[in-house]
């Protein structure tokens, strides 16, 4: 699974909802992969807007990436600034979670990760 996917995922567990410590999700003994992808920065530029930034760069960290930038970087800022483009796209498109969990930090119930597919499926007693 990509990394942008985990901006987009949260707990399934019910009482998890509204808990802020549920997203995102923490990684944990995560084996990642590098896939090589063609750079799109339009396709960057749109995404930004969508992130959830603090979530990002706490996952980031978490993978052992260098710190994002306190705030995303404007359109303008991406389309002159290839170093941070590629780094993005790096982190968000090029590398997948192969194996692995995903960490509730509310709940602490862990997700696994197997051939990079994420099973959100739950236990009966927590649906
Ligand atoms: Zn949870």
């Amino acid at each position: 699974m990509k990394i942008l996917s985990l901006n987009f995922l949260t707990c399934a567990v019910k009482a998890c909802k509204s808990s802020s410590d549920s997203y995102p999700l923490h990684p944990k003994d995560a084996e990642l992969v590098q896939d090589e992808i063609e750079v799109n920065a339009q396709l960057l530029v749109n995404l930004l807007p969508r992130l959830d930034w603090t979530a990002l760069s706490t996952t980031a960290t978490e993978l052992g990436f260098p710190a994002l930038p306190p705030q995303p970087p404007s359109a303008e800022d991406l389309q002159a600034d290839d170093k941070t483009l590629r780094d993005l796209h790096n982190l968000l498109m090029e590398t997948q979670i192969m194996e692995g969990k995903l960490v509730c930090g509310n709940c602490g119930h862990e997700y696994a990760v197997r051939e990079g597919i994420a099973n959100f499926l739950l236990p009966s007693h927590l649906v």
